[in-house]
C-alpha cells in the first residue's frame, strides 16, 4: 500500500524539532511492505491542513495519509478539529474516557485542566486508535478506497501506537511481505565497496539496494519480496567484502569486537591519548563487556604517558608522542600494567591545531600488542576534531576486530 505522510507541527518548520517520526516511520512503513510515496510538513493551522489534506486525498486510490501531531490539549494543537471537519463527522465527548483521564491525574495528586477536555472527543464515524502510554488517542477513516490515520506527535506516543495498531493493519493490507537485511561493513570507503560488488549488484538479482556510509562505515541495506534473491545476493556481497563485513543488520562494531572477545575468551586494556576514552566508552556500552574489558588509561599529555604507563622519555622526546615508537610502547605497557591479553593504543593528532607538514591534523597510530605478536598501523584520517576521534575508536575498534583471531 502507498502511504503519504503528513507531520504537522510550527515546531518541525521552525527546526526546533527534527521530524524523527518521519523517519522512523518511512522506516518501519517500508519494512511491512508499505511504500512511502511523500513526506509533507505543514503548520499546525487548520487551513493549511484543511488544504494539503485535500490536495493529497484521492479517494479512488488505495492508499493510507499517515497524520502526526497536533493532538495535544493546548490550543495551538488544531489536528484534530480539522480531520473532523474534513471528513465530515460530528463528534461526541467520551465520558467514559474523561473519567479515566481524570483518575490518571488523580492519581498524581492533580486536577485534570479543562483543556484537556478535547482529548475525550471522539468522532461520530471512524474508529479511535488507543494510546497505551499516553492521553491523546488516535484516529481511522476509510473515505473510498483511502485510509487517514491520525497519531500524536510525540515520538514515543506515535510509535507505541503505530507498533500496536497501524503497522500490523497496514501489513495485513500491503500483502506485499518484504525479506531485508543490512550488511554492516568498515574499513572501505564507499567509492571502493562499490567496485568491488560491481558485477553482483549489475546482475538481475531482484533486490533494492541501498548504501548508507557514515563515518564509521558503509551499510548496505538490501531489500526484497523474495526471501531467497535476498539471500543470494547478500551471501555474494559478503563474499566478496570479506573482512569489510563486520556484522548484519545495525550491529556495532563494538559488539563485534566484545563478542569475538567473549567467545575466545580475550582480555583487553586500551592506552588511549587522542580518543581521551572514547574506544573504552564505546566498549562499555556492550552488555557483558566486563567479563573481557579491564580498563582504559587516559594517557592525554606526555608526562601521563611516561608517569602512568611508563613509556620511555627519550622515546617520546626523540619521536614525539604521535609516533608508531610511542603507539608501541603504549600498547605494551597498558598490556602489562592491566595483565591482559591484548593492549591496544591511540596516539594521534585530532585537531583543528597542532598539525605539521610531517605530522598533519587526522594523523593517528594504533599500536596492539599480544603476547607474541607487536604491531603498529598509521592512518590518515582527515580533519574535524570530534570525527577524528570517532573515525579513530572505529579503526582501532576493527584493527582489533580483524587481529584478534591471530592470538
Ligand atoms: P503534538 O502531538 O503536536 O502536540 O507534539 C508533541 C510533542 O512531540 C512536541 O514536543 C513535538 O515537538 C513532538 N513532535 C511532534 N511532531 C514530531 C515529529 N514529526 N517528529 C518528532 N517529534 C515530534
Ligand atoms: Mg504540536
Amino acid at each position: 500500500m502507498k502511504v503519504l505522510i503528513l507531520s504537522i507541527g510550527n515546531e518541525l518548520l521552525s527546526g526546533r524539532t527534527l521530524n524523527t517520526n518521519a523517519t522512523w516511520l518511512g522506516r518501519e512503513l517500508t519494512s511491512v511492505g508499505c511504500v512511502v510515496k511523500t513526506q509533507i510538513v505543514v503548520p499546525d493551522d487548520k487551513s493549511s491542513i484543511m488544504t494539503i489534506l485535500d490536495e493529497l486525498i484521492d479517494q479512488d486510490k488505495k492508499e493510507c495519509l499517515l497524520l502526526t501531531g497536533g493532538l495535544g490539549p493546548t490550543d495551538d494543537d488544531v489536528t484534530r478539529e480539522s480531520l473532523f471537519e474534513f471528513v465530515g463527522s460530528d463528534s461526541k465527548f467520551d465520558s467514559e474516557y474523561w473519567n479515566h483521564l481524570s483518575y490518571r491525574f488523580d492519581k498524581f495528586g492533580m486536577a485534570i485542566p479543562e483543556s484537556n477536555r478535547n482529548q475525550a472527543l471522539v468522532p461520530l464515524d471512524g474508529d479511535i486508535i488507543d494510546n497505551p502510554i499516553g492521553s491523546a488517542r488516535g484516529f481511522k477513516f476509510i473515505m473510498g478506497q483511502t485510509v487517514l490515520i491520525s497519531l500524536p506527535g510525540v515520538p514515543s506516543e506515535m510509535k507505541a501506537m503505530a507498533r500496536a495498531s497501524v503497522l500490523p493493519w497496514l501489513k495485513v493490507r500491503s500483502k506485499l511481505e518484504v525479506h531485508s537485511m543490512t550488511i554492516c561493513t568498515t574499513g572501505i570507503p564507499e567509492s571502493a565497496l562499490i567496485e568491488k560488488i560491481r558485477i553482483p549488484i549489475q546482475n538481475d538479482h531482484g533486490c533494492e539496494v541501498g548504501y548508507y556510509p557514515s563515518l564509521f562505515g558503509v551499510d548496505i541495506r538490501i531489500n526484497s519480496n523474495d526471501n531467497s534473491a535476498k539471500e543470494f545476493l547478500v551471501k555474494e556481497i559478503t563474499s566478496l567484502l570479506g573482512d569489510n563485513v563486520f556484522a548484519m543488520d545495525n550491529n556495532k562494531l563494538e559488539d563485534a569486537v566484545v563478542k569475538l572477545a567473549l567467545e575466545q575468551n580475550i582480555s583487553l586494556s586500551f592506552a588511549e591519548s587522542c580518543t581521551g576514552g572514547l574506544i573504552g566508552h564505546r566498549v562499555t556500552e556492550v552488555s557483558g563487556s566486563s567479563k573481557v574489558f579491564k580498563g582504559s588509561a587516559v594517557v592525554y599529555c606526555n608526562n601521563s604517558k611516561i608517569d602512568i604507563l611508563g613509556v620511555n622519555k627519550d622515546s617520546i622526546e626523540k619521536y614525539g608522542a604521535v609516533s608508531e615508537q610511542t603507539a608501541k610502547e603504549m600498547a605494551e605497557k597498558v598490556r602489562l600494567m592491566f595483565s591482559s591479553d591484548i593492549g591496544l593504543s591511540v596516539t594521534g593528532i585530532a585537531g583543528p591545531g597542532g598539525g605539521t607538514d610531517d605530522k598533519p591534523v587526522g594523523l593517528v597510530y594504533i599500536g596492539f600488542s599480544s603476547a607474541d605478536k607487536i604491531m603498529v598501523r598509521k592512518f590518515n584520517l582527515g580533519s574535524g576534531r570530534s570525527k577524528n576521534k570517532l573515525r579513530t575508536s572505529q579503526v582501532a575498534l576493527n584493527l582489533l576486530r580483524l587481529e584478534m583471531d591471530n592470538v
